[in-house]
């Protein structure tokens, strides 16, 4: 029996111990980030070899001439090459920065200077705030800025994608930062300064506040953001018009504008999509799929993005998000007033010991990266789904709405999509599971086998739709 009770006593005594001992935050949060990048890189060694097959699948060999396939090939490899480099770049990037142990508290810090430069004190800790995300953005830049442009001016260019000048480049990058303060420093204020007024209730009223945020976006992206960088005119009267504002009425989409916009300024890759409030809708189609295809094509992939729109696709997203920022939120509390992790991450102890939200929430995102590889992974899947469904909708339209105007639709889809993929040089061979952690669309052979198997099937949702 004693040496029961001395077993217990001194498991006890173990277990204590293992309460009171910090988690080692950071060197969890470093070990991960190192996981995720072995992951990535593991995932374009798999992917790699696929680039040096010598002709494309079964589905797609009569689409592609051997001289396209060829070229999207190198394109391909020429990419995953550069995603791999630029993936170990910034991962050491991060270690240096993470390992050193001085950076975070070092932004936190100069912040603090800069603030009492100007003759404020510690107490306006929001504005403080304010000026260390600028200063990590800042740094965090710089050492970025070779990847970027090595990507558009040298990997692009090759290609025959890049449109940019560096002029151009630069101004959208200044273009860029304004925003960044314009809209980031008010937004961030007023999210640290409802977590001060809020206090322990801070979660439904920082939902409520992004919503708001979010809402708002979608009617200032388009109407102040968008055209500093592109410009969006009416889609002229003819052909393509008819067909779209045709296929808008018969669906009761509430078409308010149909736009063009001038994506070949900056790239030749080619889309289409829609935004607006539930009644007021915009349409944006991209120049170069409009030169790309024919306009029967165009009406084909404005049908698909209508099946997001008839199945509340993004409507559905939005959702998940609130749940997915809410679950975030709700767990934050725990990490709120922990001067352990601050103290991990190096931070001197007068700041551990009232942690600003800012810092503890910045280190709490790090934390949470393990969770976020599996939501993206999820919402990827997720993605894809909705396309399915979305090119089941366009399908099936000649059969629901009894149109023969309809007609095709599949082929008319599949022969854009094919454009698109000719186009854009987008990669033919494609590993699963590189897939299905990098890509929120299913594969153009994938597709196209879907395709060819919705021909016909009744979409059952539609008449009551139509009721609405
Ligand atoms: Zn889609």
């Amino acid at each position: 029996m004693d040496f029961l009770h001395s077993q217990v006593a001194a498991l006890q005594g173990r277990l204590a111990f293992v309460a009171v001992e910090p988690i080692p935050w950071q060197t969890y949060v470093l070990a991960f980030s190192w996981v995720i990048c072995t992951f990535e890189s593991y995932l374009l060694l798999r992917q790699y070899p696929l680039y040096s097959k010598p002709a494309p699948p079964q589905v797609l060999a009569q689409h592609f001439d051997q001289e396209v396939f060829d070229k999207s090939q190198k394109y391909g490899k020429h990419k995953a090459k550069y995603s791999l480099v630029a993936g170990l770049y910034k991962q050491v990037l991060d270690t240096v920065q993470l390992a050193s142990g001085v950076y975070y508290p070092w932004a936190w810090s100069v912040s603090g200077q800069i603030l009492g430069k100007a003759g404020y004190g510690a107490e306006y800790q929001i504005t403080q705030s304010i000026l260390f995300v600028f200063v990590l953005t800042f740094t965090s830049t710089i050492p970025t800025l070779p990847l970027g442009l090595y990507q558009t001016f040298v990997l692009e260019e090759q290609h025959g994608f890049n449109k940019m000048t560096l002029g151009l480049y630069f101004a959208d990058m200044a273009k860029g930062w304004a925003l960044g303060i314009v809209f980031g420093a008010p937004l961030l204020a007023t999210f640290l300064y409802i977590f001060e007024w809020a206090g322990d209730r801070f979660v439904p009223w920082l939902m409520a506040f992004l919503f708001i945020f979010q809402m708002a976006m979608v009617v200032i992206y388009p109407t102040i953001i968008q055209p500093l960088f592109n410009k969006l005119s009416p889609l002229p009267a003819g052909d393509l018009r008819t067909r779209i504002e045709s296929l808008a009425t018969k669906l009761s989409f509430p078409l308010k504008h149909l736009y063009e916009i001038d994506g070949s300024k900056r790239s030749s890759h080619s889309n289409a999509y829609f935004f607006g409030l539930p009644w007021s809708k915009h349409i944006v189609i991209f120049d170069t799929l409009i030169k790309q295809s024919k306009p029967e094509e165009v009406e084909a992939v404005l049908a698909h993005e209508l099946g997001h729109w008839f199945y509340y696709h993004p409507t559905k997203l939005l959702l998940v998000s609130q749940i997915h920022l809410f679950t975030i939120l709700a767990i934050f509390p725990a990490f709120r007033n922990a001067p352990p992790l601050l103290r991990s991450f190096g931070f001197p102890e007068d700041v551990c010991a009232n942690p600003p939200p800012i810092i503890a929430f910045l280190l709490y995102q790090m934390v949470l990266t393990p969770m976020e590889a599996v939501v993206g992974m999820a919402l990827n899947a997720v993605s894809r789904r909705f396309e399915y469904q979305a090119d089941r909708f366009a399908c099936e339209l000649q059969t629901q709405l009894k149109d023969d105007d309809m007609r095709d639709m599949g082929k008319r889809l599949g022969r854009a999509l094919i454009t698109l993929h000719v186009e854009n040089l987008s990669t033919v061979w494609v590993d699963w599971l590189y897939s299905a952690y990098h890509h929120s669309h299913p594969t153009l052979t994938e597709r196209l086998k879907a395709l060819e198997s919705f021909g016909g099937e009744p979409v059952d949702k539609l008449e009551t739709k139509k009721e609405l």
